[in-house]
């Protein structure tokens, strides 16, 4: 009798469906064994042989143990794995939540299986990996504790995109250092649709020829890093080159990490400079990798008020957590002294009757999706 399989996502927030289990999904297919997805606690229609649980941030325990615990109390005979980024990162905590297996690292012989889309009808993206690891080795990251040294592995990605889907996501850490970046940008302009490479783009390794090729394709924004000062020159360099190539300042967003080896007045100096560049800052409070509760890690050169200024300015100066460079935002920062007078929470002046630069940005929930390359 054919083996039965159920893949579960436990309960916890995510903005994407559960790629891992949906490659394993099609991997136990492939050998025709029954599978099952469900998300959170639910019984499924038929009593598992195996129960693989996936995890990801380690400060999402709970809703993975809580998982665990249900089925092994509806299934006491059968075996759960306990895989993801938490299990990878903390083996011996996701230990305590009654696994039978905790499964560290990817699961090759899955890695490359083409994603199960049927199970999740609702999704409009193929997600893809066309490399895994890194060839950095950045302090705060944990893809080279996980994945390692950058090596490809596919090397075409037109199989693996759902022909009813009308994006294609990359999940690559560092998809610029693959060997065969050239090859997926040329299938990308080919198959015409919309393109998010959603873990950032190295701005180091942006030059005029990967500009010019970014900006054939159909890209709503361009996500880049600022993680410390010594990135300043490449990375307004790399910015150039994609204005000069056509791309929308105002659509390059750029992550930048606060509460690491930072202090506040080189974070407000990194926005400053973002804004006056004329891009996005997406500000990244650093989490420890093994936290166990979010945002709960204070730097030794921040204080705790210091951070709640960085949130309150967010919800209150930003949009959707992000300083978009809308004038009166720039003149802010570029006048303040320093970090207490630029993240204070005076809003900035609008002229009366003329629109709000911003006001482009509210008009939807998400500003990934607002944003717009002009073309
Ligand atoms: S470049 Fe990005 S993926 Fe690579 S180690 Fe640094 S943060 Fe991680």
């Amino acid at each position: 009798m054919a083996k039965k399989i159920l893949l579960v996502e436990p309960d916890y927030y995510t903005r994407f469906p559960p790629l891992g289990l949906l490659k394993l999904a099609t991997y136990f297919r492939n050998q025709s064994f029954k599978i099952e997805l469900v998300r959170g606690c639910k019984k499924p229609s038929f009593i598992p042989d195996e129960i693989y649980v996936t995890s990801l941030f380690t400060y999402a325990w709970k809703p993975v143990h809580e998982a665990v615990k249900f089925y092994k109390r509806l299934f006491p005979k059968s075996k759960v794995i306990l895989g993801g980024i938490y299990a990878s990162l903390l083996p011996d905590h996701a230990a305590k939540s009654g696994a039978d297996v905790i499964y560290q690292g990817i699961f090759e012989e899955a890695d490359t299986c083409v994603p199960a889309w049927d199970l999740v009808p609702e999704w409009d993206g193929s997600i893809i990996f066309t490399s895994r690891g890194c060839i950095r080795n950045c302090p705060f990251c944990a893809v080279p504790k996980i994945e390692g040294k950058l090596r490809e592995i596919i090397p075409s990605i037109k199989p693996y995109v759902y022909p009813k889907h009308t994006k294609i996501i990359f999940w690559d850490n560092n998809i610029l250092a693959a060997k065969n970046w050239r090859n997926i940008f040329n299938e990308l302009e080919e198959l015409n649709k919309w393109v998010d490479f959603n873990q950032g783009l190295d701005a180091r390794l942006i030059n005029e020829e990967v500009a010019r090729k970014l900006a054939r394709l159909k890209l709503k924004y361009v996500r880049l890093a600022y993680d410390n000062k010594a990135q300043r020159k490449k990375l307004k360099k790399a910015i150039d080159h994609l204005a000069e190539a056509g791309i929308r300042k105002r659509s390059i967003i750029v992550y930048t990490l606060y509460n690491f080896h930072d202090d506040p007045e080189d974070f407000k100096e990194r926005v400053t400079e973002l804004l006056n560049w004329g891009v996005t800052s997406y500000p990244m409070r650093y989490e420890p990798l093994t936290s166990l509760k979010k945002n709960s890690y204070i730097s030794k050169k921040w204080t705790r008020e210091e951070l709640e200024m960085v949130a309150k300015a967010r919800r209150v100066l930003g949009y959707a957590g992000a300083f978009p460079p809308y004038e009166g935002l720039v003149k802010k920062f570029s006048k303040a002294k320093n970090f207490y007078e630029a993240f204070s929470l005076r809003e900035p002046k609008r002229k009366k009757g003329r629109s709000n630069k911003c006001a482009r940005w509210a008009g939807g929930l998400d500003w990934r999706e607002v944003v717009c390359l002009s073309k």
